[in-house]
């Protein structure tokens, strides 16, 4: 069984309780577009381009089947379209202004990697999460290693944005402790500008998920000029107040550090977007405690 992932990160304490290890897999099905993990909407493997590292000795534009590396006007342009991700420019960068970004490994490769954790999961209760991109989408791979893990005694998490049909999710939920969903907006106009992912299936997703009686964090990114009104987590949080297996509610402020993969994929980066302060955080937080638990990771629980 193979996945396609983007990274393994070892030693994370945001992704779930404890320290985890959490691994990225490729894929999406919403396009959200504030979004710092690019990298992930394909499933397949893509090309990143970082220019300050080229030294211009040319190898690229000779091993290239498929005519991506071009000179014009003096400038290397590198036409992310015509990439077909064989990765032969990027193994003959000795520069690394070249690199392949996704990569195919087994449920035992990631595996491997999870046992040299598992002292720091049990002293910390900790375990592996699933993020992405959106790892429900390759959900075969997923839930033959989350099995693995639950065998292991590992607690397992999973980071989801819901945007699919849910006998997939279903398919894993034997084998999760915990799902973390995020709830990105409630308004339609936020859904079609930006998000692109079907707004009514997220939302009923999240309820049919509740049915089931697993543990569940909803989270939402709070981005400056998009969904940071009070009107916007009300909505939210009135929608969640019914939730029966709800653990909490968090909001999570954007950041705009995903610019530089934007650029390294040649993708377009939409700059409107801004950091909301930590007053604004605290206000939206208190709305949103009127109706539901809320939890931030630095103040702990939030009084309504
Ligand atoms: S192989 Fe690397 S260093 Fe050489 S021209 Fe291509 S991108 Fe630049
Ligand atoms: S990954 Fe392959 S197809 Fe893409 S630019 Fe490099 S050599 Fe060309």
């Amino acid at each position: 069984m193979k996945g396609m992932i983007t990274d393994i990160q070892r030693f994370s304490v945001h992704d779930g309780p404890g320290i985890r290890t959490t691994v990225f897999l490729k894929g999406c099905s919403n396009r959200c577009a504030w979004c710092h993990n690019p990298e992930t909407f394909s499933l397949k493997p893509q090309l990143e381009f970082f220019p300050e590292h080229c030294i211009g000795c040319g190898r690229c534009f000779t091993v290239c089947p498929e005519g991506v590396h071009r000179m014009e006007h003096g400038v290397h342009v590198v036409k992310q379209e015509l990439c077909i991700g064989c990765g032969r420019c990027a193994d003959s960068c000795y520069s690394h202004a070249l690199v392949i970004t996704g990569r195919q490994v087994t449920v035992e490769d990631v595996l491997e990697q999870i046992r040299m954790d598992e002292p720091y999961y049990k002293r910390s209760g900790g375990g592996i999460t699933l993020s992405g991109g959106e790892p429900v989408l390759q959900w075969e791979f997923a839930k033959e290693l989350l099995k693995q893990c639950k065998e292991a005694g590992i607690h397992t998490a999973l980071q989801t944005a819901g945007n699919y049909d849910f006998k997939y999710l279903k398919e894993l939920l034997p084998y999760l402790d915990l799902v973390m969903y995020d709830i990105k907006a409630f308004s339609e106009d936020i859904y079609a500008k930006v998000i692109h992912g079907d707004r009514v299936r997220i939302l009923a997703n999240l309820k049919s998920l509740d049915g089931i009686g697993i543990p569940i964090i909803v989270r939402t990114p709070v981005i400056g000029s998009v969904n940071d009104s009070g009107q916007e987590i009300e909505d939210i949080t009135a929608y969640l107040a019914d939730l029966k297996n709800l653990v909490h509610y968090m909001l999570i402020p954007y950041h705009g550090l995903g610019k530089v993969k934007y650029d390294a994929l040649g993708m377009e980066y939409q700059n409107s977007f801004y950091t909301p302060g930590e007053e604004q955080i605290q206000q939206l937080e208190k709305i949103a405690a009127r109706q539901v638990q809320v939890y931030n990771i630095e103040r702990g629980y939030i009084n309504g």
